[in-house]
């Protein structure tokens, strides 16, 4: 039994909520998913989801109730979406608290503003799938001598979808669709540091 918590700090947790249950649904594995605030909460949780939202409001929550040093000290492996993205991140255009979990530099906004928010029909390794940037973050640059990372999206020539060890940052919104697979792709990793 493997625990997926939502980090519900500030955002559009209740929409990952809902795929993240259909996501174990379709694996047909035995798994909780829950909302989480709080270090303690997060500490039993096999995997954190953090949502799209305002990235500097998430960051600031984070540090002060000590949530990064939780996720850190355990490991727990992390999917962050568009401002998910821009917290995973070492570095960003913004002065913000970062989760500084993988090695890669983000663009906050790289697309605009809200008006600008647009759909677009994009690979996701070699799957076909709609993505949806709301005043999404690109990728700037990214350690590439680091063997544990892997691209599993690009835009355009702009990276949008991340991997490092079992950690995943992606700047689009999966959640707004109905489509499970990059939920349930993240899934499968967490149950590889579990097996
Ligand atoms: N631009 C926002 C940020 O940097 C992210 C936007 C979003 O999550 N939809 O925090």
């Amino acid at each position: 039994m493997i625990v997926i918590g939502i980090l519900d700090l500030q955002g559009a947790v209740s929409e990952h909520y809902d795929i993240t249950k259909k996501a174990i649904e379709n694996l047909n594995i035995e798994a909780e998913v829950k909302p989480v605030r709080y270090k303690d909460e997060i500490k039993e949780c096999n995997g954190i989801i953090i949502s799209g939202g305002e990235s500097t409001v998430i960051g600031k929550i984070i540090y002060e109730r000590e949530i990064d040093k939780v996720i850190k000290e355990n490991q727990i492996p992390v999917f962050g979406t568009c401002a998910g993205m821009v917290l995973l991140a070492k570095k960003t255009d913004f002065n913000q608290n970062l989760l500084e979990i993988m090695d890669i530099e983000v663009l906050r906004n790289a697309y605009g503003r809200q008006v600008d928010s647009f759909e677009s029909e994009i690979q996701f390794l070699d799957r076909n799938f709609l993505g949806v940037f709301i005043r999404a973050p690109s990728l700037k640059t990214y350690d590439s001598s680091k063997r544990d990372i892997k691209i599993l999206s690009k835009l355009d020539s702009k990276i949008i979808a991340i991997q490092q060890g079992h950690n995943i940052a992606i700047s689009f919104h999966p959640e707004l669709t109905e489509d499970t697979f990059i939920h349930e792709y993240f899934i499968k990793e967490v149950l590889k540091c579990v097996e």
